[in-house]
């Protein structure tokens, strides 16, 4: 399955596809971790895109475009994707496009998930990361067993440098201008799928998982 997780930063999304991946078995591929490994291992295009991560601005779609064509090009992408973050704004959704009908691909769904922006604000000031595997954490709703210490990993669990108060707030802005739009945009591709995130985490993933099989 080719799939799309949509929805604005603190819905939910990777915590998700975490949950997902593993039923669809197919690989998880989100911008932002792909960005984030890049800045911590100081590469080339860590460098690149440093400075809009901190500032919680987009990184332009053409770079954007090409770094997730190059992973969607990988042999384990073959049997499908879901993507996490990828499309963020039109540009983006129409190179995606352009690209699977080149390939001869097709996109099966777009899950959107939705939440109201006072949560957000609360999820993402709440969100603590493991610094090694990424496994998303929140230290109210669902903080790791040991403090401060990662279940799956045991490495140090800390907060995103963009789930700073001010950066939060720029990048749900952001995501109500450039992103928002593209609910519309695959509504009317006929591909959208839309669930209350308000849930909780593993009956929204049941949820999911169920609409996608029906919609098989
Ligand atoms: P996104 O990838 O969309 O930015 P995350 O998956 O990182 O979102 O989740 C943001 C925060 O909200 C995390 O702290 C996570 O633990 C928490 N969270 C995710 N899903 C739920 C849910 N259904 N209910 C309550 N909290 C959630
Ligand atoms: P969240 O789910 O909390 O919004 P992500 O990890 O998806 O955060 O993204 C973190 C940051 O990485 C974004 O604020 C942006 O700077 C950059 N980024 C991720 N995906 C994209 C994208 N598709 N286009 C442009 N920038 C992106
Ligand atoms: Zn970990």
């Amino acid at each position: 399955m080719r799939l799309i997780l949509l929805g604005p930063p603190g819905a939910g999304k990777g915590t998700q596809a975490a949950n997902l991946i593993d039923s669809l078995n197919i690989p998880h591929i989100s911008t932002g971790d792909i960005f984030r490994a890049n800045i911590k291992n100081e590469t080339e295009l860590g460098k690149e895109v440093k400075s809009y991560l901190n500032e919680g601005k987009l990184v332009p779609d053409e770079l954007t475009t090409r770094v997730v064509w190059d992973r969607l090009d990988q042999e384990d992408c073959k049997c499908g994707f879901l993507l996490d973050g990828f499309p963020r704004t039109i540009p983006q959704a129409e190179a995606l496009k352009a690209g699977l009908i080149e390939r001869g691909l097709e996109l099966d769904k777009v899950v959107n998930i939705d939440v109201d922006t006072d949560i957000l604000v609360k999820r993402l000031a709440g969100r603590r990361v493991c610094k090694s595997c990424g496994a998303t954490y929140h230290v109210a709703g669902n903080p790791p067993k040991v403090d401060g210490k990662c279940d799956s990993c045991d490495s140090e669990v800390i907060q995103r440098d963009d789930d700073k108060e001010e950066t939060v707030l720029n990048r749900i802005k952001v995501y109500e201008n450039q992103t928002q739009p593209l609910i519309n945009y695959y509504t009317k591709e006929g591909l959208i799928l839309t669930f209350d995130g308000t849930k909780p985490i593993d009956e929204l993933s049941q949820e999911i998982l169920d609409a996608l099989n029906e919609s098989k």
